[in-house]
């Protein structure tokens, strides 16, 4: 196994620290429950992308990039960590987000603007759809830029999440059945595979998906194909079929960042009862969806579930209208 000598550039505060919720497990007469806090990876409001940002702005360096360019919404958290990790590894960024320019700045794009970040409008290309155009802009200007795809999900990426549960498997004394996490772009929930299969291999690794497929192959079919990417970049054997993975599909709602009944109500939950607070388009929809399976009693109390906080919650200020009502 090579993980320790990929290029890597620290950004983040590790080990991110665990927490018991005592007062939630009581509350639910549920199972133990824990929370990793990856809201604290330190790197301008944290989040698990910076996990992802250590390797790939760790390749950007190594070879010899001086700028960045991603994309997502104009709320995306992937981009306002890669916005603060460029800043801080002395890169230029460029962020493809969707939409036009707002009249207000806030959450995290005021974030980006604050970081410095060059922002290129992309109205509906809410994926990073437009940055290969934008890279030959960039290049034809005589750029060259280090290209991060959506949600920093490939391979690159993806070993940070790796190297995240080997943190954990060092962390931890008890047992832990269950490890849930919101999944969306994929570099998540294959690191987290991938980790588990080597340092934790009787846990289970659920991903609560947080937005529907709209094009491409199966989520799966991506999912295993990325993780075995990731397998061979750090030099093991593993291998990853499509039955691999445990994927709840449940808690979709009405579809990517629409604030709904769920994810309100989970993240006044843990906020009223544990003092966390959560973003209302990933955690706060996949801890709803880890609270209606503990009161389905799909997890009992002998469980021991690990919900990992992936961040986000910049977010929080550009959703209040949606979080009051
Ligand atoms: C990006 C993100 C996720 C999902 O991670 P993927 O690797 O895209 O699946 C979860 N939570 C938050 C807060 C995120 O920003």
């Amino acid at each position: 196994m090579n993980l320790d000598k990929l290029p890597r550039f620290r950004l983040a505060f590790l080990p991110t620290p665990i927490a018991a919720l005592n007062r939630l497990t009581q509350k639910l007469s549920g199972p133990r429950i824990l929370i990793k806090r990856d809201d604290l990876t330190g790197l301008a409001f944290g989040g698990n992308k910076t996990r992802k940002l250590e390797f790939l702005i760790g390749e950007a360096l190594a070879t010899k990039c001086e700028s960045i360019i991603t994309g997502g919404a104009a709320q995306s958290n992937h981009c306002r960590q890669t916005a603060a990790a460029a800043a801080a590894a002395g890169l230029r960024c460029h962020l493809a987000l969707s939409g036009s320019e707002p009249d207000a700045l806030t959450g995290n794009l005021l974030l980006d603007h604050l970081l410095g970040a060059k922002i290129h409008w992309c109205g509906d290309a809410r994926k990073g759809e437009r940055i290969p155009d934008i890279a030959d802009q960039l290049r034809a200007a005589g750029e060259s830029p280090y290209i991060i795809p959506y949600g920093g999900s490939n391979a690159v990426g993806a070993v940070g999440l790796v190297e995240a549960v080997r943190e954990l498997a060092d962390q931890i004394r008890d047992p832990i059945s269950h490890v849930v996490f919101a999944s969306s772009s994929r570099g998540t929930h294959a690191g987290l595979a991938l980790g588990a299969r080597l340092f934790m291999p009787k846990t289970t690794i659920l991903g609560i998906r947080i937005d529907k497929e709209e094009r491409g192959l199966p989520f799966r079919t991506e999912l295993a194909a990325l993780t075995n990417e990731t397998a061979a970049r750090i030099g093991v054997s593993e291998v990853f079929s499509t039955d691999d993975f445990a994927v709840d599909e449940r808690y979709l709602g009405g579809g990517y960042g629409v604030v709904g009944e769920l994810e309100r109500s989970a993240m006044r939950t843990l906020a009223e009862t544990e003092g966390i607070v959560l973003d209302p388009v990933y955690t706060g929809r996949a801890f709803g969806g880890l609270l209606d399976m503990i009161r389905r009693g799909s997890l009992n109390r002998t469980d021991s579930v690990l919900f990992w906080h992936t961040g986000g919650t910049p977010a929080v200020f550009a959703y209040s209208n949606e979080l009051l009502s």
